[in-house]
Parts: C-alpha cells; sequence; structure tokens
C-alpha cells in the first residue's frame, strides 16, 4: 500500500448547489471598467437581457430585475401580492418550502403549511383537500418550490395548477425555480404558474447578486388591486421601466449584467432543450453511480427514492454519521473537490448532521466534470474504508456514453 499524498493542486471543483461553478466567459463578460449608467451600451444591453430570460422561463409575460439573493426574490414578489393578514398555502418539501413560508409570515401573511417532511414530494391529494376546505377562498396563494435544494426533491408544478384548476380555487400559483432554473424543464407558461421566482447564481451561472421574479397578467391584476406596495419591491416599474434606472430601483448591478448577458448567451447557443437534456443525462449518470455504492445494504443512501421526483440540479444523500463531513473533508483536503453540505436534515449540533452531504451539478457542468467528481467520491469512500459496491463510476460511465 502506498502513502496517502494529496493531489488537490491543480482547478478546483466547487460541487455544492449553489453558487455554482461560473464560466471563465462570465467571469471575463465582468471584468470590465465602469460602464456610464446615464447613456450608451449598457442601456442598449440590458434591454436585450428581458427577453432572453423569459425565453429561459418559457414565458411570454412579464419579469423583474432584483438587485439581491434569492431570499430577496422570496420577498419581493411577496410583497407584490400579499398584504399583511392575508391568508398562503406552504405545500413544504424541504428547508426552502418552509423558508418561503417564513418569508411570508414576516411580511404579516397567515401561512397555513402542509409538511410533506424532507423525502417525499408534494401529495397533491391532499393539498386538493386543503383547498376544496377553503370554501371561501382565503388562501391567496400557494407557495411552492419546485426543486427544493435541501431534499433535492422535484415537485410536479404542472400537477399542483391541475389541482387548482379541478377545484376551482382562484389562489395565484407561485414558484420558487432558484435551484431548478437552467437546470430541470419548468414551463411557466404552459404549466400555468403565475409568479416565480429565480436567483443568478445557480443554473443561470453568474455570482450571486440578481435575482428575478416573473409575474402573468393576473398576477399583475392582483398586484394592482393591493393598497400600498413598497416602492422598492414594486415589480410595476421595474418590469416596464419608462427610465433606465427604473429597472433596478436604482443603480444598475453594472457587472453582474455583463456576467448575465454572456451566460444567456451560452444557454441559447446550447439551446433550452439541450441544456435540460444536460443536467437530466449528468444527474442519471450521478444516481447510478450512487445506487451502486449503496448496492448490498453499503450506508450510502439517496434521499430521494423515486428517480421520477429526483432533481438534475442536485443530489442530497447520506451515509453513516460522520462519514458525510469525513468524506467532504478528505475529497476537499486530497482531491481539490468541494461537496455540498447537508441543509436542513438534522440541526448542526446533531451528530446525525455528519451523515447528510449533497453534489451540487447545475449549470456549466460537464460529463468530465461529473465523472472527476464520481471518481473522487469513490476514491474517498476507498480511502476513509466506508462499506460501499465497488463500480459506481464503471456504472456512469456507461451511463454518459448512452450504453
Ligand atoms: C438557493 C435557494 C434559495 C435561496 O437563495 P439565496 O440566494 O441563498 O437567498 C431559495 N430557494 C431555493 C429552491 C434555492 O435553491
Amino acid at each position: 500500500m502506498t502513502h496517502p499524498l494529496s493531489l488537490a493542486q491543480g482547478r478546483e471543483y466547487l460541487a455544492i448547489p449553489g453558487p455554482s461553478v461560473i464560466p471563465d466567459a462570465v467571469l471575463q463578460a465582468m471584468h470590465r471598467p465602469a460602464p456610464n449608467i446615464y447613456a450608451g451600451a449598457l442601456i442598449e444591453m440590458t434591454a436585450t437581457l428581458i427577453p432572453d430570460l423569459k425565453r429561459i422561463a418559457r414565458t411570454e409575460h412579464s419579469a423583474a430585475i432584483y438587485i439581491c439573493n434569492g431570499h430577496g426574490a422570496w420577498e419581493a414578489a411577496l410583497a407584490n401580492v400579499i398584504a399583511p393578514g392575508e391568508r398562503v398555502l406552504v405545500p413544504a418539501t424541504g428547508r426552502f418550502g418552509i423558508g418561503w413560508g417564513e418569508m411570508a409570515e414576516g411580511l404579516g401573511a397567515e401561512v397555513d403549511v402542509i409538511d410533506f417532511g424532507k423525502s417525499s414530494p408534494m401529495d397533491l391529494d391532499r393539498i386538493r383537500d386543503a383547498l376544496r376546505d377553503d370554501n371561501a377562498h382565503a388562501i391567496k396563494a400557494v407557495l411552492a418550490v419546485h426543486v427544493d435544494t435541501s431534499s433535492s426533491v422535484r415537485n410536479d408544478i404542472a400537477g399542483l395548477r391541475a389541482v387548482l384548476d379541478d377545484v376551482g380555487h382562484p389562489a395565484l400559483l407561485m414558484a420558487d425555480c432558484i435551484a431548478s432554473l437552467g437546470c430541470d424543464r419548468f414551463e411557466m407558461d404552459a404549466w400555468g404558474v403565475d409568479v416565480m421566482v429565480t436567483g443568478c447564481q445557480k443554473g443561470l451561472m453568474v455570482p450571486p447578486g440578481i435575482s428575478f421574479v416573473f409575474f402573468n397578467d393576473k398576477a399583475a391584476a392582483v398586484r394592482a388591486a393591493m393598497p400600498r406596495v413598497s416602492r422598492y419591491w414594486d415589480w410595476g416599474p421595474r418590469g416596464d421601466p419608462a427610465e433606465f434606472y427604473q429597472y433596478f430601483g436604482g443603480t444598475a448591478p453594472t457587472q453582474h449584467l455583463y456576467g448575465l448577458r454572456t451566460a444567456l448567451d451560452m444557454i441559447h447557443a446550447e439551446g433550452i432543450e439541450h441544456v435540460w437534456a444536460r443536467h437530466q443525462r449528468l444527474a442519471e449518470a450521478i444516481w447510478t453511480a450512487c445506487e451502486t455504492w449503496g448496492q448490498a445494504d453499503g450506508p450510502l443512501r439517496l434521499n430521494i427514492e423515486d428517480r421520477a421526483y429526483r432533481s438534475h440540479a442536485v443530489t442530497a444523500l447520506r451515509l453513516q454519521p460522520p462519514q458525510g463531513t469525513a468524506l467532504r473533508n478528505w475529497v476537499q483536503e486530497n482531491l481539490g473537490l468541494t461537496l455540498g453540505i447537508g441543509l436542513g436534515m438534522a440541526a448542526p449540533g446533531d451528530p446525525a448532521w455528519h451523515g447528510f452531504f449533497r453534489l451540487g451539478h447545475m449549470g456549466h457542468v460537464n460529463g468530465q466534470m461529473v465523472l472527476g467528481m464520481l471518481g473522487g467520491i469513490e476514491a474517498g469512500l476507498c480511502a476513509l474504508e466506508v462499506p460501499h459496491y465497488t463500480g459506481g463510476v464503471a456504472a456512469a460511465a456507461r451511463v454518459i456514453a448512452g450504453r
């Protein structure tokens, strides 16, 4: 047996579920002197971002840009349609669903949470019952999460629309696509989503700092009937600006916009259908490797049992604690590979916390990166003597090869 030797020098790979890997072309587009915000190229370029964002969201309706992270996008969306004392329904399938509900609570909403736990998708029948019980139509919006990044579950948003229509409930359907946009198929208009929120730092491949709220005419009418909306969060001027500064409620996030322009060019050059297919194939390779390692009662487990409900952007896993943390540390120190911590699955002080970890595979990720990540994990399982069925990487390679 040879001695351990760190192999961490070289280009590092940040395989956490956001922020994601930033393409060099995006970094280079951002590396420029401060542009004029009163006239010239920046103003013309910004106008081109909106239609290209809408193409990715698959909507013909409106989009507003905010200088904030995903939490800010939640607050922005809610501030436009939910007044204090109004009721929202939150079908939660992980930490982010809970968090969106908490954000609504902070704005004074009455929040009904249906908690589906940490490893299951939404149960549409239970949501149907809750909506049916609301004869008075007090629920003004349903706050759903498309991909919950903590559990890595992917929910059926089109199915949720069908349930709302089925019971004839007028609530707005609001979808959090912060983890999924540009990774998992999402069709805002075809799926009947009224409001969609996303951020720039996951599938859109831009450093954290800007977020987006997409809204249709039904949501705009709800906004118009609000007694009051905070000036800064108001999506009205942002979605339909008469002056350039109104896109942002103030100074533009100049360099971010250039980074976003390049990222959108990359996505459209590849084609969104291909982007989705790439994420799906890479996710299938990852699942196959993990399922192989966990065979014969090894301790490695995928958090979401059913492939139909797994995200193509992030995979949540568990080992016997503290092996999850040990594996993350090993690949970090020895291979220059950073895996994601478990989030919301156990309290940080709980020993169980050290069993959970996640793989981010969103955005600027290709076959050799995923095979490298999987090879790194297999090396770590081997080095740490974690019981596992060998052959995970070979099985993943067959998926990548399409065999
Ligand atoms: C990342 C994420 C958020 C939070 O975004 P921040 O930019 O960290 O505020 C919310 N919801 C989902 C589904 C996410 O993946």
